[in-house]
């Protein structure tokens, strides 16, 4: 069954109004970069969200199920870690599992995995009536086409009163652009006009892959999911020049849904384009360490003043990625009012002071029910370390070059950083 389209513009006003951000679609085969504030909707009654007392929760691979056994798996995270929900990736292209001396060694996994490539996927069976809007429909993943991971798992976990959340994992791997069938075709271009490796999020057909999954977990399963954690681990044009890790490759977005939607606001794409390749000029002189005559930091600064687009562009990106999440939260809401959605929020947060600028809690807060925020060891150590080297080594925030400087700026002390570098 279709869920209510009026009903969901609703609750989409509603949030959008909350974030102060462009209108957004009517509805998703209408979906168009359009401006302008939305008209006054209802606010979502976020009070009708039941949430669990005391959430124990962890996320667990496809591939533990099946090497292991669901009801192992069940007994060990409940009898070591007192687990009550568990974040089961339906939707995950990360290749990447338990094998003998692999990327992954973790010891206390109790059996190898079969030592073979792995593509990823959906590891549910999905209707296809819930994307009807998209030609993004074939992603059923092939790693283990007998696994439906939500018929295979939920009815073992509510026997033991554990809560099954569905963890939509959505990061950019390039493996998805090879085996999704039209992914190319919603791709991010960049400054140059190249293909990326990311889909965008300003294009409906991507836009209509996403939400049709959010209707097919609430609406196909009803009684097996619980609730919805979503997650991509994605950054804007800035944040992705300076890298350190998560980086995508490519000053995006470009392509013409992104360039429509920015003329609507009044950014000159020509002048932001324009902007981005001075950047990118200045960054790769600081990777061969040609220093500009006025130091790295006045011609970073200077390149922002001259280019203002460049900041509105990165704000147009972070822009998109919150209206499509308080999409995704609005349809979920128009399903299912009581279940929890929540977001995964990736580790830059916590270090890197342009990601945190840009994707900031308190907007985040106008449409999720609970957060998940990326705080676990390597991010906290090398990963804030490998962001603060490559500060330095783009000379961004390193007034001199120098990493001591830089970890000062940054507002790191300095104990911590040597600790984790
Ligand atoms: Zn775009």
């Amino acid at each position: 069954m279709r869920f209510d389209r009026r009903k969901f513009v609703q609750l989409l006003g509603a949030v959008s109004a909350d974030l102060g951000l462009a209108g957004s679609p009517a509805s998703v085969s209408e979906a168009q970069p359009t401006p302008g504030r939305p008209p006054a909707a209802h606010a979502i009654d976020r009070s009708a969200t039941i949430h669990r007392k005391n959430v124990v929760a962890i996320q667990v691979k496809p591939f533990c199920w099946v090497d292991e056994g669901v009801d192992k798996v069940l007994d060990t995270i409940e009898e070591k870690g007192n687990v009550n929900t568990v974040f089961v990736y339906t939707y995950d292209y990360d290749g990447s599992h338990i094998t003998r001396g692999g990327t992954k060694p973790l010891p206390d996994h109790g059996r190898y995995s079969p030592d073979r490539q792995r593509m990823g996927g959906a590891f549910y069976d999905y209707d296809l009536k819930y994307f009807q809007d998209t030609t993004l429909r074939d992603f059923r993943s092939h790693d283990e086409p007998n696994l439906n991971v939500i018929t295979a798992v939920s009815p073992s976990m509510k026997a033991r009163g554990m809560q099954f959340f569905a963890w939509d994992y959505n990061n950019a791997f390039p493996v998805m652009m090879q085996s999704i069938p039209g992914l190319t075709e919603v791709a991010e271009i960049d400054v140059y006009g190249r293909r990326t490796s990311g889909a965008c999020f300003n294009h409906p057909n991507f836009r209509a892959h996403l939400t049709g999954k959010i209707e097919s977990y609430l609406s196909q399963y009803p009684s097996e999911v619980d609730g919805i954690i979503w997650g991509c681990e994605r950054m804007g044009p800035i944040d992705n020049l300076i890298g350190g890790g998560w980086a995508t490759a490519g000053i995006c977005c470009f392509c013409s849904f992104c360039c429509a939607k920015a003329q609507a606001r009044g950014v000159s794409v020509a002048r932001a384009r324009e902007g981005y390749i001075q950047l990118d000029r200045l960054f790769q002189t600081a990777a061969h360490q040609q220093r500009p005559s006025d130091g790295y930091f006045v011609a970073f600064l200077r390149t922002l003043f001259e280019y203002p687009e460049i900041l509105s562009w990165n704000m147009l990106w972070h822009d998109s990625y919150h209206e499509v999440r308080s999409e995704l939260y609005g349809t979920a809401k128009s399903i299912a009012p009581s279940k929890p959605f929540g977001f995964h929020v990736m580790q830059n947060i916590t270090f890197s002071p342009f990601y945190s600028a840009a994707d900031s809690y308190a907007k985040l807060s106008h449409y999720s029910d609970f957060l998940k925020i990326a705080t676990y060891n390597n991010a906290a150590g090398p990963r804030l370390a490998n962001f603060i080297h490559r500060l330095c080594q783009t000379g961004t925030v390193a007034l001199t070059r120098n990493r001591a400087r830089c970890v000062q700026v940054m507002g790191v002390k300095p104990s911590r950083y040597h600790n984790c570098s």
